[in-house]
Formats: C-alpha cells, sequence, structure tokens
C-alpha cells in the first residue's frame, strides 16, 4: 500500500488493501484469486483518472475489474474495481449507456421494457466491460452479430489520465481497437450500444443421450446452415460429471419467430431416435440468460477454443472423437454466421469472421492430475482444435504471446500494437491478454 499511500489522500476512503472486503471482492474473479497490492472503487471519472494517473507514475500496473467473470486473476499492482460504475441508461432511440462495471443481465433488464436486447452473451453476472472488450459472443449473434458490432461509443480514461470520447469519427483507430482488443488501451467508464428488437422469442433445449452423437452433430450442423439469421444455438456435448447433468448432447436454442416454425426447422434433430428431452416455449430475451455457477468446479480445463471455417465432416469427427475419448471432455459448439459473418474481418479487432461456429473443447481433470494425464487431454484436445483458426480470448485461460499471436492474425495485431504504443507506451494496462506496444 505504501506506493499508494498518494492514491489514498487524493481519493480517501476508496482504496483498500489486504483484510478489507472490498480488497477480497475486488481481486476475485470467476477464475481464481489474485494476490493485488491494493483495489481501489472509484465513484466518478475523475477518480478513475487520478488512480490511473497515480499508477502509472509510480509504475503500478494497472488491472480493471468490471463483473469478476474474467479467467485471469492477477498477482500485482493495482485493481480498478468499476463496481460503483453499474449504471444504464436507454434512450429514445435505442442506444443504451452502460457504465464500464455494469453486469449483463441488468443491461437486458433495462431494455426488456421497450422490446429491445443487446446480443451479449449467456449468463447474467458477465460483466459488459470484459465480455465487450472482447468480442462478446451472445445468443442473438446471428441476427446482431457481436456485442462490439452494436457499440457506437465508448468513454476512455487513457494511461496518462486523459478522458477520451471514442467512436467512428472521434479516434477511429482507438474505437477499432477498443473492440476486441481487450482492456489494452484504457479504462472504460462508459459505453454506447445500439440495441435491437428482441421481440417475439421462442426458445428452449433439446436432451440428447449419448447414443448417437455423429448423428446430432451432422443434423445440427445442417439445420443451422439452412436456417435462417433469426435461428441461434449452441450445441453442448455433456460428460456425465454431476448428479441431474446427464451425458450427451444438449441443445440450446432460440428463434425470433414462431413456435411452429421453430419445430419445422428443428425437425432433422427432433425426429432424431436419441432426443430424450424437448422443452420448446415462447421466452423473453433476459429469461435466455442464465446464471452464472458459483464458481469454476474444482476441476482442471484442458483444452482450448477456436473459430470452425467449416463445419465439414472431416471436422465433425474430430470433434466427436474428441469428446469420445477416455477423458469426460466437454465440447461447445455455437452457430455463428449471419450478421456476425457480414462484418469484414477488418472492421473490428475480432478478424475470423468467416467462421461457421465457435467451439470450445476440453478435457476435465482433477486438478491436481498427474502430468502426463494432462499432456493426454490437452492431445486429446488437439485433432479437433487443429481444423479451427484463431482464439477468442474471452474463454483462454492462457496468457503470453503464443495466446495473442493465436487471437489475432499478424496484421491485425500489428495494427493493435501501434495503437497500443500511442495510448499506453509503458504498458500500464498488462495484467490481460497483452498487446505490446509497438516498438
Ligand atoms: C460463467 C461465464 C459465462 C461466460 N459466457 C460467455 C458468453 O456467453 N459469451 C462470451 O463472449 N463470453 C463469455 N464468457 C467469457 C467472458 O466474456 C470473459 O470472461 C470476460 O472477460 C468477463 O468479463 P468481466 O467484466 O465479467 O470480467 P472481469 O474479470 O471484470 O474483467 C476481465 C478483463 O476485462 C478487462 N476489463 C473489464 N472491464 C473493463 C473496463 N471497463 N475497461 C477496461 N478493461 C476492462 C480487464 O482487462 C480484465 O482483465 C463467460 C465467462 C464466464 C465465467
Amino acid at each position: 500500500m505504501s506506493r499508494l499511500s498518494d492514491l489514498s489522500e487524493r481519493i480517501p476512503g476508496r482504496v483498500h488493501g489486504p483484510g478489507s472486503p472490498e480488497y477480497d471482492s475486488g481481486r476475485t474473479v470467476f477464475a481464481g484469486v489474485g494476490e493485488p497490492e491494493a483495489v481501489v472503487r472509484p465513484r466518478t471519472v475523475d477518480e478513475v483518472a487520478a488512480a490511473v494517473a497515480l499508477a502509472a507514475a509510480s509504475g503500478i500496473p494497472i488491472a480493471v475489474r468490471s463483473g469478476g467473470h474474467g479467467l485471469l486473476p492477477v498477482d500485482d499492482g493495482l485493481v480498478i474495481d468499476l463496481v460503483e460504475f453499474g449504471s444504464v441508461e436507454v434512450g429514445a432511440d435505442g442506444r443504451v449507456s452502460v457504465g464500464g462495471g455494469a453486469r449483463w443481465g441488468v443491461v437486458a433488464a433495462a431494455l426488456a421494457p421497450h422490446g429491445l436486447g443487446l446480443s451479449s452473451g449467456d449468463t447474467r453476472d458477465v460483466g459488459v466491460g470484459g465480455l465487450a472488450l472482447g468480442g462478446g459472443i451472445g445468443w442473438l449473434v446471428r441476427q446482431q452479430g457481436l456485442a462490439i458490432d452494436r457499440l457506437r461509443e465508448v468513454e476512455l480514461v487513457t494511461a496518462s489520465g486523459e478522458v477520451l470520447t471514442v467512436d467512428a469519427e472521434r479516434h477511429p483507430e482507438v474505437f477499432w481497437a477498443l473492440r476486441g482488443g481487450n482492456g489494452n488501451f484504457g479504462v472504460v467508464t462508459r459505453f454506447v450500444f445500439e440495441a435491437a428488437p428482441a421481440g417475439g422469442l421462442v426458445g428452449g433445449s433439446v436432451q440428447f443421450d449419448a447414443s448417437d452423437v455423429p448423428s446430432v452433430l451432422r443434423a445440427w450442423r445442417d439445420v443451422m446452415r439452412s436456417g435462417p439469421d433469426e435461428l441461434n444455438s449452441t450445441l453442448m456435448l455433456m460428460p456425465a460429471f454431476a448428479p441431474g447433468m446427464p451425458a450427451g448432447p444438449h441443445l440450446g436454442v432460440a428463434l425470433q419467430g414462431d413456435l411452429e416454425h421453430l419445430h419445422e426447422l428443428l425437425q432433422p434433430l427432433l425426429s432424431l431416435p436419441s432426443v430424450t428431452e424437448t422443452s420448446l416455449a415462447p421466452v423473453a430475451y433476459g429469461d435466455l440468460l442464465e446464471d452464472a455457477p458459483p464458481g469454476r468446479p474444482p476441476l482442471a480445463f484442458v483444452g482450448g477454443n477456436g473459430f470452425v471455417p467449416d463445419l465439414s465432416d472431416e471436422a465433425l469427427d474430430a470433434i466427436g472423437g474428441a469428446y469420445a475419448r477416455d477423458i469426460p471432455t466437454m465440447v461447445m459448439l455455437r452457430a455463428l454466421g449471419g450478421e456476425f459473418g457480414r462484418v469484414s474481418p477488418d472492421a473490428t479487432a475480432i478478424a475470423f469472421r468467416d467462421a461457421e461456429a465457435f467451439l470450445i473443447v476440453n478435457g476435465l481433470l482433477p486438478a491436481d492430475a498427474a502430468p502426463e494425464q494432462f499432456a493426454a487431454a490437452r492431445t486429446g484436445s488437439d485433432a479437433a482444435l487443429a481444423l479451427t483458426d484463431g482464439v477468442y480470448g474471452n474463454f483462454s485461460v492462457d496468457r503470453g504471446e503464443q495466446v495473442i499471436a493465436a487471437m489475432y492474425p499478424p496484421a491485425t495485431l500489428e495494427r493493435l500494437r501501434r495503437v497500443k504504443a500511442q495510448l499506453d507506451p509503458g504498458n500500464v494496462f498488462r495484467q490481460n491478454h497483452n498487446i505490446t506496444p509497438a516498438g
């Protein structure tokens, strides 16, 4: 705390050290508990600017906390906890102004009375900050694109403590970088999104047993390939790892349309003999979102993720093979295409716009498993991941240059590094998927 005594004087009562509940809450993220020097809870943009400027002047690295659902706990420096920046205001023009520390469930609840929604993620508690800066793959991705594709303006506190309003006209390169470049460019205190109509939804789930996974994978691919943008879905292949959670494929689906049309579209899946349960009904967008599990289960998730350019039979066989191996394995396939694919690869920092689906493959191991088991789990995921492009940082627990090189094609990464050099040459914001400044 001693390095931060100036900050305690500048913002009395807002800087919290070890032993306080504010420190404990600020250092805890979904994936674990870090050991930062202190946590500051600013109430105003000026206080954020003061915290950034003072930390930067002392060479103290800064981490930002929005919803705390990140996967990278921090063990150094100052955490700026945006818990006081949770407001959401819906304008008459469908624009919604969202504090940098708000959560997506609050955004969905505020938009619902207006018949509007924003495709964000699957979970209410996830923070707007982390999810949006990393891209944001949500329920309505084929209709609305990523969360960043609906972003129109950002209020940003830079490493020098300057407050910028950033949009397509003002600081356009920074606006480009913020859409997918994660928290590398400063503290976002406010996002402005353009919401879209999200009423008239039907959806729910279809559960299958594990007797014929290849047929489920092919039928799902065909349904989503020929389906309209209004049809969105995620197919999970679940291992039997919790009581009451049956093993086998689980389809989560939503359609902006009527129930009869949904049944028609899903017919190739619903007619499979391995279907064990179907639950489809009208649903509000906010009710599609789930509450987050209380924390990460005490298991190691070993594998990775990527964007699948082509759900060929070869790719589906590799995905089915990863699921069928001896190690309990969880697979998530989310259909992309639609509006996601109409955005040019260089319009934002998320470049893999030709992907047909997003894939996560994770072997689940006890945290104390032997190194050979970890190696086997990783190798078993490799064949499926080899047919993907890139990595989606928001779902990656790995840090370092290798992940960054996978997250961005070379030209995108160089462009991000140039923006980083302008805004944060000292790399104060490095407690993240770090983009180093161009030399
Ligand atoms: C249960 C669960 C479900 C998820 N579901 C989805 C999903 O459906 N779709 C999807 O795309 N992702 C999903 N994710 C991944 C999620 O997008 C990332 O974990 C994201 O980083 C969480 O954001 P957060 O603000 O809650 O986390 P935090 O831990 O608060 O922040 C994560 C990182 O984002 C940066 N950051 C956050 N806010 C700001 C800000 N205002 N200014 C500057 N930098 C900031 C910081 O660098 C920080 O390190 C899920 C994660 C979990 C744990």
